[in-house]
């Protein structure tokens, strides 16, 4: 008998664990719910957005059939994304929720029939990967520019720094194009004020 035969028995992590390729028909046939958590990294395509892959995604899908004999999954998928901004192009933690509402078609034809509730998702071959259902569901979800907001976004560069020559240009108006006359007298607005109360 080997040693570690039963080890992944006595792993807690892999009650967690979900299957890699389903057949979403059963699934829905047996009512069966997929509950667990997904490790970031082995989403490749998601990879590619993100500054880390690092940290899970907490995965609840729930197969059933409608009273219309839809089969369906219902659930959410939710992780802290570490997306990169595209203006500082530093990372930015971003909460990710999808609510899944998916029901599998054989034909696309049948994707007019479905409830407004549901987005269609068109079987081809079974079993599927289930990670690549998910990963679908959530770059469908994710921003198409991310951006800090601008008190917390830090570019690398000041934006001044780009361009020398503009910098040169406002120092030569700092200089003499701006009078001291032209400039607002902060005092000029009390006196408006004052004025107007006299009348
Ligand atoms: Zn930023």
């Amino acid at each position: 008998m080997s040693k570690h035969q039963n080890s992944s028995d006595l792993n807690p992590d892999l009650s967690k664990r979900l299957p890699v390729q389903i057949d979403p028909v059963r699934l829905a046939v047996a009512k069966q719910q997929l509950h667990g958590e997904l490790e970031i990294s082995r989403l490749t395509r998601l990879g590619e957005l993100l500054s880390s892959t690092e940290g899970k995604l907490n995965v609840k899908l729930d197969f059933d059939v409608d009273l219309n004999k839809v089969h369906y999954v219902s659930g959410t998928i939710d992780a802290e994304l570490s997306l990169c901004c595209q203006r500082c192009l530093h990372a930015m933690q971003w909460p990710l929720h999808v609510d899944v509402s998916l029901a599998f078609i054989a034909h696309e034809h049948q994707a007019d029939e479905l409830l407004a509730e549901y987005e269609p998702y068109l079987l081809q071959t079974t079993p599927i990967v289930l990670s690549d259902l998910i990963e679908d569901e959530i770059l469908l979800a994710l921003p198409q520019v991310p951006l800090h907001d601008e008190a917390e976004c830090k570019p690398a560069v000041p934006l001044k720094e780009f361009d020398p020559a503009e910098t040169g240009k406002q120092n030569e108006q700092d200089g003499q194009g701006q009078s001291a006359s032209e400039r607002k007298n902060p005092f000029d607005v009390l006196t408006s004020i004052k004025s107007d109360s006299k009348e």
